[in-house]
Protein backbone atom coordinates (compact mmCIF):
# COMPACT_ATOMS: atom_id res chain seq x y z
CA UNK A 1 0.00 0.00 0.00
CA UNK A 2 1.55 3.31 -1.21
CA UNK A 3 0.32 6.46 0.86
CA UNK A 4 1.59 9.58 -0.97
CA UNK A 5 2.08 12.89 1.75
CA UNK A 6 2.32 16.02 0.77
CA UNK A 7 5.79 17.57 2.32
CA UNK A 8 4.97 20.66 4.29
CA UNK A 9 7.02 23.81 2.85
CA UNK A 10 9.15 21.83 0.48
CA UNK A 11 9.65 23.59 -2.88
CA UNK A 12 9.66 21.92 -6.00
CA UNK A 13 13.54 22.28 -7.93
CA UNK A 14 11.81 22.26 -11.57
CA UNK A 15 8.73 25.15 -10.77
CA UNK A 16 9.80 26.51 -7.63
CA UNK A 17 5.75 26.24 -6.05
CA UNK A 18 5.63 25.46 -2.47
CA UNK A 19 3.73 22.93 -0.99
CA UNK A 20 3.25 20.73 -4.37
CA UNK A 21 5.69 17.72 -3.74
CA UNK A 22 4.18 14.75 -2.59
CA UNK A 23 6.07 11.97 -1.26
CA UNK A 24 5.77 8.15 -0.95
CA UNK A 25 8.22 5.48 -0.69
CA UNK A 26 7.93 1.98 -2.03
CA UNK A 27 9.36 -0.68 0.23
CA UNK A 28 9.91 -2.94 -2.35
CA UNK A 29 12.01 -1.83 -4.40
CA UNK A 30 13.64 0.22 -1.63
CA UNK A 31 13.15 3.15 -2.83
CA UNK A 32 11.82 6.70 -1.94
CA UNK A 33 9.48 8.88 -4.83
CA UNK A 34 8.68 13.02 -4.40
CA UNK A 35 6.36 13.94 -7.59
CA UNK A 36 5.26 17.80 -8.20
CA UNK A 37 1.40 18.23 -8.78
CA UNK A 38 1.98 21.41 -10.38
CA UNK A 39 4.25 20.57 -12.60
CA UNK A 40 4.53 16.88 -13.19
CA UNK A 41 8.23 16.84 -11.82
CA UNK A 42 9.32 13.49 -10.63
CA UNK A 43 12.23 12.20 -8.48
CA UNK A 44 13.57 9.06 -6.90
CA UNK A 45 16.15 8.22 -4.30
CA UNK A 46 17.17 5.01 -2.60
CA UNK A 47 16.35 4.33 0.57
CA UNK A 48 18.96 2.12 1.34
CA UNK A 49 21.79 4.93 0.27
CA UNK A 50 20.30 6.78 3.45
CA UNK A 51 20.05 3.89 5.73
CA UNK A 52 23.77 3.42 5.54
CA UNK A 53 25.81 6.71 6.39
CA UNK A 54 29.11 5.74 5.84
CA UNK A 55 30.56 9.65 5.30
CA UNK A 56 30.74 10.34 8.37
CA UNK A 57 34.45 11.85 9.21
CA UNK A 58 35.88 10.39 12.26
CA UNK A 59 39.35 10.62 13.65
CA UNK A 60 39.86 7.22 13.24
CA UNK A 61 38.86 6.90 9.53
CA UNK A 62 40.43 10.42 8.45
CA UNK A 63 44.24 10.03 7.28
CA UNK A 64 46.12 12.67 8.37
CA UNK A 65 47.52 14.78 5.70
CA UNK A 66 51.01 15.00 4.33
CA UNK A 67 50.86 18.01 2.58
CA UNK A 68 51.61 20.68 5.65
CA UNK A 69 53.95 17.97 6.69
CA UNK A 70 56.16 18.26 3.47
CA UNK A 71 55.60 21.90 3.72
CA UNK A 72 57.24 22.40 7.37
CA UNK A 73 60.34 19.86 5.76
CA UNK A 74 61.21 22.36 3.06
CA UNK A 75 61.36 25.32 5.52
CA UNK A 76 63.41 23.54 7.91
CA UNK A 77 65.98 22.41 4.81
CA UNK A 78 66.56 26.18 4.24
CA UNK A 79 70.30 26.97 5.81
CA UNK A 80 71.29 29.80 7.75
CA UNK A 81 71.21 32.51 5.60
CA UNK A 82 73.90 34.47 7.42
CA UNK A 83 76.45 31.08 6.77
CA UNK A 84 75.71 31.05 2.81
CA UNK A 85 76.79 34.58 2.40
CA UNK A 86 80.08 34.20 2.61
ZN1 LIG B 1 6.92 21.62 -9.92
Amino acid sequence: MTVKRFIAGAVCPRCSEMDKIRAWRDDDAEKQYRECISCGYTDEQSTTVQAQPTEIPTRVNTPHSSAPQAEEMVINFIPNPGSTKH
